[in-house]
């Protein structure tokens, strides 16, 4: 019996576990996979390069809503996905991580009686302030198949009463990081272009709103940035949300070398030279680990709290210490595609 699948996607970080996940699917002549894109993220290299990169199909349907405050957007984006879905009848839909696409494409199907299956459930970082963490524990109560990449992620979810469908899978991010690791060896030049040397700089990514929204909270943190790096180059792959913050601020950013967003195998060819990584990224905290370079995190809490237990990994507001770098086993061994690829067939089999 052949299944239809409503992706949905719509951010930067979407796009890669997304085609990892669609991949693994890929070989299953049974499963019909439908993409919807909601344009959250809409520039080329924002978006599409990374369907060129990771070779994805072009989405079936792109809604094109991007800006607007919160609550404009997801609406925007519930009332649209509504269509989709009355238009297509999945018999399951696949969101992933935590914005605004996430909640809107697990909020529609959800009404419509539709099951949800969530990658990346059960992360939280405890700060309600977050929009991301608002979305990820709303999303997770919606949900009928969660796939977390972690044992804490597992645990948090049984905290909150939900053990129903949850699955430790391992993260969906390794398997992309093992992808774009090699394929940046022979794709990626950008060390040669930038006249880079491997362990000679530091990388920087900044983007989330808690540290956009305030100047003085932006100016603060490239700060420390300066000072962790000393005398080394900083290399800063600027998100279109903070460009337009230290374009309309006083911000100094002397020493810091500004780039457009750079595509997915060059990330990985900067993360794998980078002498250390800070960054208020979800996942390049981890895809620093994944390339064993220590992190800083900019933000005040985190929800991948095993990279700082294992000690590659510090908060900004930490003092900076050294501690035994221990390995994380519990993010899989790049093989958690498959496992959700045999879970989803295994739900819609049933
Ligand atoms: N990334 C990229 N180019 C950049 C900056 C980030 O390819 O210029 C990748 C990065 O390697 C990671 C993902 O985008 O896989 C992270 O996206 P982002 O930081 O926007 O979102 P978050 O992980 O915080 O949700």
């Amino acid at each position: 019996m052949s299944h239809r699948i409503v992706t949905v996607v719509g951010a930067r970080p979407q796009f890669i576990k997304a085609a990892a996940l669609s991949r693994a699917l890929a070989g299953d002549a049974a499963i019909e996979e439908l993409l919807v894109h909601t344009g959250q993220h809409f520039d080329d290299n924002m978006s599409q390069v990374f369907f060129r990169e990771l070779m994805m199909p072009a989405p079936h349907f792109n809604l094109d809503i991007h800006g607007g405050p919160h609550g404009q957007m997801t609406g925007r984006m519930l009332e649209a996905m509504e269509q989709v879905l009355l238009d297509t009848r999945p018999a399951l839909v696949v969101v992933y991580g935590d914005t605004n696409s996430t909640l809107a494409g697990a909020l529609a199907a959800a009404k419509l009686h539709i099951p949800v299956a969530h990658v990346e459930a059960g992360l939280r970082s405890f700060n309600r302030r977050m929009p991301e963490e608002v979305n990820r524990v709303l999303i997770d109560h919606l949900s009928a198949l969660l796939f977390c990449p972690t044992f804490e992620a597992v645990r948090h979810l049984r905290n909150e009463g939900i053990s129903a469908g949850v699955h430790h899978t391992g993260d969906i991010m390794y398997d992309a990081t093992l992808h774009a690791r090699s394929a940046a060896l022979h794709q990626s030049d950008i060390l040669a272009r930038l006249a880079l040397a491997s362990g000679g700089y530091v990388l920087c990514t900044l983007h989330r709103s808690e540290n956009t929204d305030s100047e003085a909270r932006l100016a603060a943190l490239l700060g420390h940035v300066r000072e962790v790096a000393g005398a080394l180059p900083v290399v800063l792959p600027l998100h279109p949300r903070t460009r337009q913050v230290l374009a309309a601020g006083n911000i100094d950013t002397t020493g810091l070398r500004l780039l457009e967003p750079v595509g997915y195998f060059d990330m990985h060819a900067l993360l794998g030279g980078a002498a250390h990584v800070l960054t208020d990224s979800g996942g390049v905290q981890k895809e620093a680990y994944f390339h064993r370079v220590p992190c800083v995190t900019l933000r005040d809490d985190t929800e991948w709290t095993e990279t700082l237990t294992a000690g590659w990994n510090r908060l900004w507001t930490e003092p900076a210490y050294v501690t035994p770098r221990v390995d994380i086993a519990e993010y899989g061994d790049g093989g958690a595609a498959i496992k959700m690829a045999a879970l989803l067939k295994a739900f819609l089999d049933d």
